[in-house]
């Protein structure tokens, strides 16, 4: 690169960076968010670091205390500040010096690697990604369409049988230790329940479950529910059906059965959360607050 272009390019960079960490001060609440992760990367550009390479985490698409009283404030902070945040460090570790290929790509094949960072810490950053992306405030969720609607009907007789499933499959005596329950898309477009160990996903190839395209997820780690909960796991299954985001599972829904699994990876997705929080924000805050947000929008994802 000319020399020119180069400390022009710095210059911009380091702008950029100053602009978004003063952004930051006024705007949205969650630490060690895409926005941290996007500052980071432009610092790790101007000193050589692989960083900016890195799997982000992303910044919820609601306040801690949006999905109350379904899942209580403190669990969202430690559920996602601490245990999405641990996912992230460890995926990011085990691909050092390496180049980090798409999450779904690097997913699918987790288990046939054999390698145990790309199953568990890979299968948790996705799993997380789209958990935070599948839930939202109860008051703005929606309702299945009547083409998802009627698919639930024909595989599980009704919502209330979908429920039922979940209840029984999703109970300690089905689900034993940590694990997830899923709703997936088959290659026949029909819809079933499965449930995978740990960070396993159906996505995953050679995965102990029934393959398909997720549309619904439901974390059953003790994590995702102990504070408020504690062994009551029953309780916090039908709690979450409140919390579900109808808007954003038909909209999975509708991809999965063109073959397309959610994109959830945060680059892709942290723009519609960005456009989700802006929305948000321009319904609640005074024009001064909206420049600075929608100025950091722009920065961070180039919309
Ligand atoms: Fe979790």
């Amino acid at each position: 690169m000319p020399e020119h272009r180069r400390v022009r390019g710095t210059i911009a960079l380091a702008a950029a960076a100053g602009v978004t960490l003063w952004a930051r001060s006024s705007t949205f609440a969650a630490p060690n968010s895409r926005r941290d992760a996007v500052a980071g990367g432009v610092l790790a550009s101007l000193f050589g670091s692989s960083a900016a390479t890195a799997y982000d985490l992303p910044t919820l698409p609601y306040d801690y205390d949006a999905l109350e009283p379904s899942i209580d404030k403190e669990t969202m902070m430690f559920h996602h500040d601490k245990h999405h945040a641990t996912y992230i460090g460890g995926i990011n570790k085990a691909l050092e010096g390496s180049e980090q290929p798409p999450l779904l790509d690097l997913i699918k094949g987790a288990i046939k690697s054999g390698k145990k960072p790309y199953r568990n810490a890979g299968g948790g950053v996705w799993n997380h990604d789209f958990f935070w992306l599948e839930m939202g405030p109860a008051s703005s969720n929606g309702k299945p369409s009547a083409k998802l609607e009627a698919a639930i009907k024909d595989a599980f007789g009704s919502m209330d049988g979908l429920k039922e499933t979940f209840d029984t499959g999703a109970a300690p005596a089905a689900l034993f230790g940590s694990g997830w329950a899923w709703v997936v898309v088959q290659k026949d477009g029909k819809l079933a329940f499965t449930t995978t160990a740990n960070q396993d996903n159906p996505l995953m190839e050679g995965v102990d479950a029934t393959e398909g395209i997720p549309v619904l997820g439901l974390d059953i780690w003790e994590h995702a529910y102990y504070l408020k909960y504690q062994n009551r796991r029953p309780d916090y299954v039908k709690a979450w059906w409140d919390v579900v985001n109808w808007n954003q599972v038909n909209t999975w829904y509708e991809g999965a059965l063109d073959g397309k699994a959610p994109d959830v990876d945060a680059p892709a997705a942290a723009a519609a959360l960005a456009s989700r929080k802006k929305a948000a924000a321009v319904a609640k805050k005074p024009a001064s607050f909206n420049f600075k947000a929608n100025l950091e929008t722009s920065i961070n994802f180039g919309t």
